[in-house]
């Protein structure tokens, strides 16, 4: 374990998470699905991770946890000096809307509103945001901004709501197949604009995919299988987005 107190760490390995003995057990009926198994893991803050496993490992239980959207059944989970397992709901919602930025395969644009005003939704209750003109000019749409999501294709869809979800500045970004949909080089620019809120904004990524070959612009990649992480991989460098196709 890393030290706790503010001054026996630099902000370069402070802790984003910690989970212990992490289990997740759905009933349904009389059936029983051990979902997560005792699992174990620190992320630092700023921390980019890929999380690959064939499905039904346990990904996206792990990251509705991790992101404060449902509970484990036993363990303990952490974020910095917080502990989300002792949290009750409403603690729970409120760090999840303060800290928690959510990416799925599909954008959930709603399609009336333009780029920006999809985006200032997020921005007008959020707490320090950004001004959402900056937010699209980080993913590359500052000129595309009074669109309507059907005047722009699926690749910047997606970086609409990559831009609405780094807008409320989040230390975190839970992306659940984010380039599911896309082909390689419009998915690549999605994950370019990833890789820059992780590097400006100093975000947390956390990143599930079926894609192997984004592992590589990761620190660490985790390895589910059945219900546990059973290998982390360390990458001694990561690459660029840009240097990835499939
Ligand atoms: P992955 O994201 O790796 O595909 P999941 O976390 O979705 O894996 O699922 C892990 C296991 O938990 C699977 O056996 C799945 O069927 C089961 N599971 C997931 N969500 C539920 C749920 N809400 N109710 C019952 N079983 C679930």
């Amino acid at each position: 374990m890393q030290g706790e107190g503010e001054n026996s760490e630099t902000a370069a390995n402070a802790r984003a998470f910690s989970g212990r003995d992490l289990s997740k057990i759905y009933i349904t009926g009389e059936t029983e699905v051990h979902a997560l198994r005792g699992v174990d893991f620190d992320i630092r803050k700023g921390e980019v991770l890929v999380l690959l496993g064939p499905s039904g490992s346990g990904k996206s239980t792990w990251l509705n946890i991790v992101g404060g959207l449902d509970r484990p059944t036993s363990g303990t989970l952490h974020y910095e000096d917080n502990e989300l397992t002792a949290l009750d709901d409403r603690d729970l919602t409120r760090f999840r809307r303060a800290q928690i930025g959510f990416i799925f395969q599909f954008y959930n644009l709603i399609p009336s509103l333009t780029a920006e005003e999809n985006v200032r939704l997020v921005t007008d209750i959020a707490e320090d945001p950004m001004d959402p003109a900056d937010a699209l000019g980080l993913v590359g749409l500052a000129e595309r901004r009074h669109h309507f999501p059907a005047q722009l294709s699926g690749g910047e869809q997606q970086r609409v709501a990559v831009a609405r979800a780094i807008a409320k500045q989040p230390g975190v970004l839970l992306c659940d197949e984010p380039t599911g949909a896309l082909d390689s080089s419009t998915g690549v620019r999605v994950l370019e604009t990833l890789d820059t809120a992780n590097r400006e904004l100093d975000t947390t990524l956390l990143i599930i995919t079926h894609n192997a070959g984004i592992a590589a612009m990761a620190d660490r990649v985790f390895h589910f299988l059945d219900g546990k992480i059973a290998r982390i991989e360390n990458n001694t460098h990561r690459i660029s987005p840009s240097e990835i196709t499939w």
